[in-house]
């Protein structure tokens, strides 16, 4: 996709949900929040659990098809199917999406997608118009190839960036960009990295070493839409973080919901 492309008003967002649940993932796990999460992703990975922000022809089902073949990934999930757009992406004007923020009354927000630097033009109005209103910490969470315009960076209080390794699919040159990484690293910045095997550990240890990303800042998480395999390679990774000095994250939201949405 091309991220220059708008379809949306520059005074609204194209938002897939917002909701209240607890953190799932990464350093806040468990911290009571409120999500709004924005619809549309520049990378098309095939384990995505959230493919209804972006998933929304056959061409795009095609094209994460054609990937999976390419690095020999044989998994038939479900999800992997085309949504409605419609459906699935409501252009909401930025006071409206204010007002709902507003009501759930929780000084903690997640903002997620999708990528939600895609939208950052409108995300910034309407960070500003919300911090006129109440404080808030804000944890944004990105895929990490789009650099934060400097008006946003003063307002959130946390960048969750979650670079793709080779077995998501993109090929290195959509997702791996070095002046995003050097930006990052210089802001209040977690790296986690989802992982399923020994060679993403391997992948993910490339990474860490380029760009110097200190220990503290890096979180590693399983990939697993179940809890089976949640424990299987939660067990594995816990112990290599616990080696490794990195930090381990779970996924609250599988172990307690499933893969169920809006959780
Ligand atoms: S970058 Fe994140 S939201 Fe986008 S396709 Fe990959 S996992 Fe899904």
């Amino acid at each position: 996709m091309d991220i220059s492309q708008r379809d949306h008003s520059a005074d609204s967002l194209l938002v897939s949900e917002i909701f209240s649940s607890v953190q799932g993932e990464g350093i806040n796990t468990g911290r009571p929040a409120t999500f709004l999460r924005l619809a549309v992703c520049n990378l098309h990975c095939w384990y995505c659990d959230t493919k209804y922000t972006w998933l929304f022809n056959e061409q795009m089902l095609a094209q994460v098809q054609n990937e999976m073949k390419r690095i020999g990934i044989n998994d038939t999930r479900p999800d992997l199917r085309v949504y409605d757009k419609n459906e699935e992406a409501k252009e909401l004007s930025i006071s409206d999406v204010l007002k709902q923020i507003l009501a759930f009354d929780c000084p903690h927000l997640v903002i997620t997608g999708g990528e939600p630097l895609l939208q950052q033009d409108s995300l910034c109005a309407l960070l500003e118009g919300l911090m006129r209103e109440r404080r808030f910490f804000v944890e944004l969470e990105t895929n990490g190839t789009i650099k934060p315009r400097k008006e946003i960076l003063d307002i959130v209080s946390q960048w969750n960036v979650s670079p793709k390794l080779a077995f998501a699919g993109n090929g290195s040159y959509a997702s791996e960009k070095p002046e995003c990484f050097e930006t990052f690293k210089k802001l209040n910045a977690y790296f986690k990295f989802v992982i399923q095997s020994e060679k993403d550990l391997k992948d993910c240890e490339e990474i860490v070493q380029k760009y110097s990303i200190p220990k503290n800042k890096v979180v590693l998480m399983p990939e697993a839409i179940n809890s089976r395999l949640l424990e299987e390679r939660g067990r594995m990774l816990s112990s290599y973080c616990k080696d490794k000095g990195y930090k381990f994250s779970t996924r609250l939201q599988i172990l307690l919901y499933g893969n169920a949405r809006g959780k």
